[in-house]
């Protein structure tokens, strides 16, 4: 059996892979998708053309007219057929993630776990939209608000998550009434082609070909077109926070609707009263899973001066365990980076630290071969080099001490992005001043749990630089509707609100 048979499991067999299939359409140039594990081409895709954009996008217009149409249930129910699909797709699908963009295979497996979850959630919500109903000040009037299907909506996807972030934009919207265009990474386009392919089995069948659209291209091509688009509502954008300053900027001065989930610089801070076990394992998934490329992952790590130099050289140690290799091999902890471009970025940070006065306390090279493998690095920091500030995607953890919290919490929300934080402490005061209004400043603080591996029931974003866009749970879905509140007289009168009187005589 070949490493590779995941590929023939998801019908990825072509050199070539374009041409029409429902929902997306390439006749451009090939884009080559290489692994990282060797560099070697996996397959090449069609790009799409300008004249393949205006198709897809005037056919998901026409579709949406009968989606919208369709009762929310019973769009919840051609959700929960997705989700079904992908359950029996989960392996392969888990492989292909891992093979395209090095994350290892419990992870990539993870990722898909995540797709699945979405779909629950969203069958749920397609019967909980609700609005709400308020007491008119005019008798004999009603008064309530509805939620409408918002159109046709762009959704464009980092390589990081190329499955998890489009399902959850995809599964919302779709229960939501809306149909959907897909800009996927150029990075990752082989697992978005998989995807689209598991979505036309479900969708075809039933009549709903053209709900869930993909388009590969480059962001600068297709994706400059999508959001300079007025005929897109909504476009939700994760990535960098350059990427989101571009995106953000063209959609809101055409008064478009932006979702921003942009980069992060997360922390934890690990007091004297810490489960100091507890923590470093937090630490060392948060750093080190996902080759220190999650918009979550912990970059900066805050330790109470009773404990730092301990708890440094347990983590160094701990360190030197990580086994890197091939993400599809078992006993692998960390798989290489997305790509060369990755690995460069990793060497000038390296030498970028050095110059500001970074001790390197591990790692801090690259691994010799085809692949774009590196060593994860620990840093002890100070608080003058300007790159602990910056969201350097890759698997370099710097290392800080402090006296009290209250400085801790400075420090930990002097950087511009606020995604992800965390706190280790068995003190219920420190606990609680660390959520509080003058506590983290992000939009996710935990207590004893690490920065990275969010649950799809709640809200997930960030503030400041991260955007401030929420997706997944919780009431996230408004912003793939839009409100209307409607009053309705049954009396024979015409009252004025506020009392007004307006009368000819
Ligand atoms: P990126 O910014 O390079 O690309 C993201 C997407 O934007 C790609 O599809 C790209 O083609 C597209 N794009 C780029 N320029 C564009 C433009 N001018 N118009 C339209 N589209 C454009 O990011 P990446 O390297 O793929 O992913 C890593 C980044 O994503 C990190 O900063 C990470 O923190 C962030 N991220 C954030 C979240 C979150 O939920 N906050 C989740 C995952 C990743």
């Amino acid at each position: 059996m070949s490493q590779l048979d995941f590929l023939s499991e998801l019908g990825i067999d072509s050199d070539n892979l374009g041409g029409y299939s429902s929902g997306w359409l390439g006749s451009g140039d090939n884009l080559e998708s290489t692994t990282p594990v060797d560099g070697s081409t996996i397959a090449s895709v069609k790009q799409c053309t300008t004249e393949n954009y205006n198709s897809i996008v005037s056919n998901s217009k026409k579709v949406f007219r009968k989606w919208r149409m369709e009762p929310a249930p019973k769009r919840g129910e051609v959700v929960r057929l997705l989700g079904e699909e992908f359950r029996k797709y989960k392996e392969p699908l888990g492989k292909l993630i891992s093979w395209e963009m090095g994350k290892i295979q419990a992870e990539g497996e993870g990722e898909v776990q995540e797709m699945i979850d979405i779909t629950d959630f969203a069958v749920g919500l397609s019967r909980q939209l609700y609005g709400k109903t308020m007491h008119s000040e005019r008798p004999l009037h009603r008064m309530y608000e509805q939620w409408h299907p918002l159109g046709n909506i762009g959704i464009i996807t980092a390589f990081n998550f190329p499955g998890a972030v489009w399902a959850w934009n995809a599964m919302i919207a779709a229960v939501c009434g809306n149909t959907m265009v897909w800009k996927p990474s150029s990075k990752t386009p082989l697992t978005a082609v998989a995807i689209q392919k598991i979505v036309n089995r479900v969708m075809e069948p039933l009549g709903w070909d053209g709900v869930m659209n993909l388009m590969i291209g480059r962001g600068r091509e297709v994706g400059d077109l999508m959001i300079n688009d007025r005929s897109f509502p909504l476009v939700s954008a994760t990535g960098s926070c350059d990427m989101g300053r571009k995106v953000g900027t063209a959609v809101s001065k055409r008064l478009g609707r932006s979702l921003l989930e942009l980069g992060g610089n997360n922390a934890i801070i690990v007091m004297d009263d810490a489960d100091i076990e507890m923590a470093m394992s937090a630490i060392l998934f948060g750093a080190v899973g996902t080759t220190g490329q999650r918009c979550t992952s912990t970059r900066r790590i805050f330790l109470q001066k009773g404990i730092a130099d301990k708890f440094t050289e347990k983590l160094t140690n701990t360190y030197k365990q990580v086994r890197i290799g091939n993400p599809l091999d078992s006993s692998t902890l960390m798989g290489p980076l997305v790509d060369t471009s990755a690995r460069d970025t990793y060497v000038q940070a390296i030498e970028t630290i050095k110059n500001e006065g970074g001790e390197i306390l591990y790692g801090g090279n690259i691994i010799d071969g085809d692949g774009c493998f590196v060593e994860p690095t620990l840093v002890q920091a100070n608080s003058e080099m300007s790159i602990v500030r910056e969201e350097t995607f890759a698997p370099i953890l710097y290392i800080f001490s402090f006296d009290d919290l209250d400085s801790a919490i400075d420090m930990h929300n002097s950087v511009d992005q606020g995604l992800s934080s965390s706190i280790f402490t068995s003190n219920v005061s420190a606990m609680e001043e660390f959520l509080s209004h003058r506590g983290s400043d992000c939009g996710i603080a935990n207590v004893n749990i690490g920065t990275s591996g969010a649950e799809i029931g709640g809200a997930f974003g960030g503030e400041k630089d991260t955007g401030g866009g929420r997706e997944a749970g919780s009431d996230s879905w408004k912003v793939y509707m839009r409100r209307q509140t409607n009053t309705i007289n049954w009396s024979s009168n015409l009252p004025l609100a506020q009392g007004i009187e307006f009368n000819l005589d």
